[in-house]
């Protein structure tokens, strides 16, 4: 090029131009899904097989970080109880810095980044930066967990809404939530991060007219080998969240009558094998109120 044009120092100041600027970097809010790799979407794969840096969180699975390349750095920025756990300000400053370095980076997920994810504090700190950032959703832990159990989050005549709320609240008691409109029948309430709030979140329900039998599903793990899940019923929500240590979620509701526990060793997954009498009644139920709604 400077033998053909004949202007070295223009060459030069080309050349020292592109050597000067850096690739810009760029952020990925990637959900990992809720642990089985094969729920993970192709768009996800796709970048995480990209990416120069992995930032994830405690609830991604070693066989979804193994489809990161080799050579990509992978930080955990997981909540520990023991030792130094990352702020969110700190892994804010963390992504955008890389971003920044002209670095790929994949803030992966578990779940969806935007449900209970922090992902909406995280995308503001990369447009403050003015790094570019895109959403790549997940398959949230409500979805998996009612897959597995084969109890529909909405069903005809049981379950016209859902909604997901945290059980978690800022100051470590009990979240504060619209009790009165969660205790309405005929809806279905997933609770994320309730397992240690499980007996006050029965009580207020109960307390604010939920029925002590409705429908009640815990499901741990939910898509991962070590899935268990307990059927049980409002009253008996506490207990059964008692022999569990999460991640896991409580789902109430109508419609979780239809779904199955975690089979034990040696016993069949086959639902004509299970104790049919409760199955039958409450399909029966769900049938009687189907047509109230007709
Ligand atoms: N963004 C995540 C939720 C993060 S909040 C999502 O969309 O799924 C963390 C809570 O999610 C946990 O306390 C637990 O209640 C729930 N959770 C996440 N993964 C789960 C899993 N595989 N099984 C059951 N619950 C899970």
């Amino acid at each position: 090029m400077t033998q053909r044009n004949g202007r070295p120092g223009t060459t030069r100041g080309l050349v020292l131009l592109g050597g000067g600027a850096k690739a810009r970097g760029r952020v990925w809010l990637v959900g990992a899904g809720p642990g089985d790799p094969d729920l993970l979407t192709i768009k996800a794969l796709k970048i995480l097989q990209n990416a120069d840096v992995v930032v994830h969180d405690g609830l991604v699975t070693d066989e979804v970080l193994d489809l990161a390349p080799a050579a990509a750095r992978r930080i955990s920025v997981a909540k520990r109880k023991s030792r130094h756990s990352y702020s969110q300000d700190e892994i804010n400053r963390m992504i955008v810095a890389f971003a920044l370095d002209g670095l790929k980076v994949v803030r992966l997920k578990g779940g969806d980044p935007f449900i209970f994810g922090r992902g909406g504090e995280e995308l503001e700190a990369c447009r403050v930066a003015g790094v570019d950032c895109e959403i790549v959703p997940g398959v949230t832990a409500a979805l998996a967990a009612s897959a597995s159990a084969g109890a529909p989050l909405t069903h005809r005549g049981a379950a016209q809404a859902v909604t997901f709320v945290t059980g978690h609240a800022a100051s470590g008691a009990e979240p504060d939530l619209d009790w009165t409109s969660l205790a309405r029948a005929n809806q279905t309430v997933v609770i994320y991060m309730g397992l240690s709030q499980a007996a006050p979140i029965a009580a207020r329900l109960m307390a604010a007219g939920r029925a002590a039998s409705t429908p009640a599903l815990i499901v741990e793990n939910a898509s991962r080998g070590d899935e268990r899940r307990i059927v049980t019923t409002l009253a008996g929500l506490a207990e059964a969240a008692a022999a569990l240590s999460g991640p896991a979620l409580l789902i109430v509701g109508e419609a979780m009558a239809l779904a199955l526990p975690t089979a034990r060793p040696g016993e069949s997954r086959d639902p004509s094998s299970l104790d049919a009498e409760p199955l039958l009644g409450m399909g029966a139920r769900l049938r009687g109120n189907e047509r109230g709604f007709e």
